[in-house]
This record gives structure tokens, sequence and C-alpha cells, in this order.
């Protein structure tokens, strides 16, 4: 019989890793001896996010953002702008934070506003390459997939894959099933599991046979958007499982109220009974994307200083 999967602890792992950038900050903002005054370092690392509207879950996710720089000790800049803004004052704002040198990185929050979402990808791509923090411009998703070294790696794709290294999980030679090929989450992680020497098969909602597939695969990330969806009779035995959807389900509770409940894009339950390793939702993937928002944001800082 197979043992119960280990849980891929991502609280854990996000915290060792703001524990880890709030000691190297605050050690370049120390000035232990006036004669190893650095003047590079006048000034800590700084965010600068651009909100657009009021949906909750986008305004949930920035102050938790802000409070997570602030525990680190990156400034943050937050600007809100009305719902109904135009896309020329959406661009102009990022405009102005290019300019602006004591900003390391700009982060666009998504999904925009409905009247501007078919704009997205020429909005973001208004972010300079070089502030880039979410790395989703079109010019730094040229640099992934060259394996260029100045390419910022996309915020939850790289907490993808630092997980599965921090649990010492090879990806070497593994046959990987990524499911959801979205430019925020499955086209960039497969390129970084290609770059890992995985066997990379990309599902979406057009693929023949989901289950089958899934049977073949060392590991599976899902990215569909879809709650509870792969089952864990799907998977091959002893299978990692890297869940990184985020869905809100409403769940009856024995007194027949109804309580709102975050899940991933796999069965929990049935799968952590096949898997060896598995995230969990909450507390897996979702955690790291914004440990990897502050690691970005610190790569920027030191590459504009450097
Ligand atoms: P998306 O842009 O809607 O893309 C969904 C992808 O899933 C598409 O490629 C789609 O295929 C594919 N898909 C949909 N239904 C499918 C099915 N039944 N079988 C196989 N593939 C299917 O979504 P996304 O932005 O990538 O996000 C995916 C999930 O991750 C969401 O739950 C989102 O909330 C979550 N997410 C989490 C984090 C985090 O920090 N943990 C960050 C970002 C997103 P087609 O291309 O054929 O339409």
């Amino acid at each position: 019989m197979l043992e119960a999967a280990q849980i891929i602890d991502g609280k854990k792992i996000s915290t060792e890793i703001k524990e880890e950038l709030k000691k190297k900050i605050s050690g370049f903002l120390t000035v232990s001896d006036e004669n190893h005054l650095d003047e590079r370092f006048s000034r800590p690392p700084c965010l600068a996010v651009i909100l657009v509207g009021d949906d909750p879950a986008s305004h949930y996710y920035v102050s938790s953002k802000e409070k997570s720089c602030e525990a680190v000790g990156i400034k943050s800049i937050k600007k809100i702008m009305a719902v109904s803004i135009s896309k020329e004052e959406l661009l102009q704002q990022i405009a102005e934070f290019n300019k602006d040198d004591g900003i390391d990185g700009i982060l666009l929050q998504l999904p925009l506003p409905d009247h501007l979402r078919e704009f997205t990808q020429d909005i973001v791509d208004s972010i300079s390459v070089d502030k880039d923090v979410d790395g989703l411009t079109t010019a730094n998703l040229g640099r992934l997939l060259s394996n260029s070294k100045s390419a910022i790696h996309p915020c939850t794709p790289k907490g993808c894959m630092e997980l599965l290294k921090r649990y010492g999980i090879k990806t070497e030679a593994k046959r990987v099933l990524v499911i959801g090929r979205s430019t925020l989450v499955g086209l960039p992680i497969s390129i970084l599991l290609n770059q890992a020497n995985a066997t990379v098969i990309m599902a979406h909602s057009r693929t023949a046979n989901l289950e089958e597939e899934c049977k073949n695969a060392d590991i599976i990330v899902a990215a569909i958007g879809k709650p509870n969806y792969i089952q864990g009779s799907w998977l091959k035995p002893g299978a990692v499982v890297i869940d990184v959807g985020i869905n809100a389900v409403m769940q009856v509770q024995a007194d027949g109220s109804e309580l709102k409940k975050i899940v991933g894009d796999v069965d929990f339950k049935t799968a952590s009974e096949k898997a060896s390793f598995i995230t969990p939702v909450p507390g897996g993937v979702g955690l790291m994307t914004v440990a990897m928002l502050l690691s970005n944001t610190m790569e920027l800082y030191l590459r504009k200083i450097s």
C-alpha cells in the first residue's frame, strides 16, 4: 500500500525565502563602519503596484503583497486607479513609473477591467523590461525562451520550480505534464521545466485524453482553474503534484449554511493517497508567488544599482 503523499509546504518555504531576503536587505542597508559605506545601497528596493478597479480579490492580493514587502524591508508604492480609466491614462501611469529612478519593479495587477482586457498584453508590454517584476512582457518572455540570464522568471512558475528544488525533486529526464497553457502560468513553466531537462508535455482544453496523459506523468503541474478537476485515480502511483489552481467554491456546512472555500485544480483528498509529493491549496504555490515577487524585486534592484 502506498503511503500518504508528503506535503510540499509552501508556507514554510515562502517564510524561509522571505527571511533570507530580509537578512540580505538589512545587511545592505546597515552601515556598521563609515569606511565601508556603500552608497549604492542608500535606499531599499522599491516595488510599485498598479491596481485598476475595485475587484475584492485583486485588492486582497495587493494588500497581501504590500504587507509582505514591508515585512522584508522592500518599499512599496500602491497606485489605485478608477475602474473607468482609459487605456491612455493607464499607459501614462506606467510611463511615469518607468521614468522614476527610485522604482525597481512595476507590477500591474491582473485581470484588468473588462473594457481594458483585450489590451492586456499591450499594456503589460509598456512596462520597461528592466522593471518587469512579473516577467510577463513580450520582451522578457523572449529572453526566457532563449534561456537568457537577463530573463526575469515569472513569479508563479518560478515559485513552482523553487518548491521542486527545495524538496529535492529532480526534473531531469522526468516526464512532466503541464496542464494549462496560459502566458501567465502554463507556458512559462513549460519553458522552465524544459530548460531543467524534463520531458514536457503540455495539455489544454483540446487535449484528447487528459486522464491517460496524467497516468503517464512523473510530475503534474495543474493550472486550469477548474476546482478539484484532476482525480487521484488518474495519477501514476508516486507522482509529484504541483497544484497551481486557486478556485473559490461554496461548501455546505453541517448546519446547512454555505461557506466559501479555496480549492485547487486537483482533488487533494484522492490525489494525496496516490502521489509521493503534493502541494496543498491554500498553503502551496500561492504563497510562493508572493515570495518570488519579492525575490524578483530584489533581483531588479541589484541589477539597477550594480
Ligand atoms: P487561464 O488563463 O484561464 O488558462 C487556463 C488554461 O487551462 C488554458 O490553457 C485552458 O486551455 C486550460 N484548460 C481549461 N480547462 C481545461 C481542461 N478541462 N482540461 C485541460 N486544460 C484545460 O488561467 P491561468 O491564469 O493560467 O490560471 C490557472 C489557474 O491557476 C487558476 O485557478 C488561477 O486562479 C490559478 N493561478 C494561481 C496562481 C498562484 O499564485 N497560485 C497564479 C496565477 C494563477 P485552452 O488554452 O485550450 O483554453
